[in-house]
């Protein structure tokens, strides 16, 4: 409790290299990876205009998604400070990370709930929706709620991830418009998906995705991070 409170009144200090000043400097700014060349549907990096992660398809029920980040480096160790241990700076810098322009035609903003039972503190899903809807105008409404405990999806592979979410949300009640969906990261997309699905049976009439963060498969094809 002490703690937090000290994060949250101490002058900040760049959480990379801890140069005084609020918030990342450049130097740190610097060092995050871009995905360059987004998939407009998946927001995987294309390879030559294909997607090798979606062929183009995109995600079931998503009419595109907005990532700007890799899940690597600096940023993996911001979201980490700001999931796992709940730290509100981190939350804070990681929020002014979302790229949130350009975002036209967005009736609602919806954060994927935050799990029952999780650690006290700033939810950083809810956050980062709470920053996409000053920047779009329009409201944010927790229209989803969890229905039950799930594993945590780090833990397992993309089928396994599937199973895991479905049945794991509800909508609190009925849904119209064009709906902006927000999560912290994005990996197999069966988070999404199945949200953007529950949502579209509550009435929404489109929904897209904006997610700080994606994982990427490395040369292995081992994928990283909690979702
Ligand atoms: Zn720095
Ligand atoms: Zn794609």
């Amino acid at each position: 409790m002490l703690g937090a409170l000290v994060d949250l009144l101490l002058p900040a200090r760049c959480p990379g290299c801890e140069a005084p000043g609020p918030g990342l400097c450049a130097d740190c700014r610097d060092q995050l990876v871009a995905i360059d060349d987004p998939c407009p549907r998946c927001a995987g990096p294309l390879a030559g205009g294909l997607c090798p992660g979606c062929h183009g398809a995109g995600l079931p029920h998503v009419a595109g998604v907005r990532c700007a980040w890799a899940y690597a480096g600096l940023l993996a160790h911001l979201v980490g400070e700001a999931k796992a241990i709940g730290r509100p700076w981190a939350v804070r810098v990681c929020a002014g990370l979302l790229p949130v322009h350009d975002l036209d035609d967005i009736d609602v903003v919806v954060p994927v709930p935050a799990s029952p039972g999780r650690r006290p503190g700033p939810h950083l899903g809810t956050a980062l929706a709470r920053r996409a809807a000053r920047a779009v105008g329009s409201p944010m409404r927790r229209a989803l709620a969890h229905t039950r405990h799930a594993e945590p999806q780090h833990r397992l592979g993309a089928a396994q991830r599937r199973d895991n979410v479905r049945g794991l949300f509800r909508a609190t009640g009925a849904v119209t418009g064009r709906v902006l969906l927000v999560d912290d990261l994005l990996t197999s997309g069966a988070t999404l998906a199945e949200c953007a699905g529950i949502l579209r049976r509550a009435g929404a009439d489109e929904v897209r995705g904006l997610v700080l963060a994606r994982t990427l498969a490395d040369a292995s094809g081992r994928r990283d991070g909690p979702r």
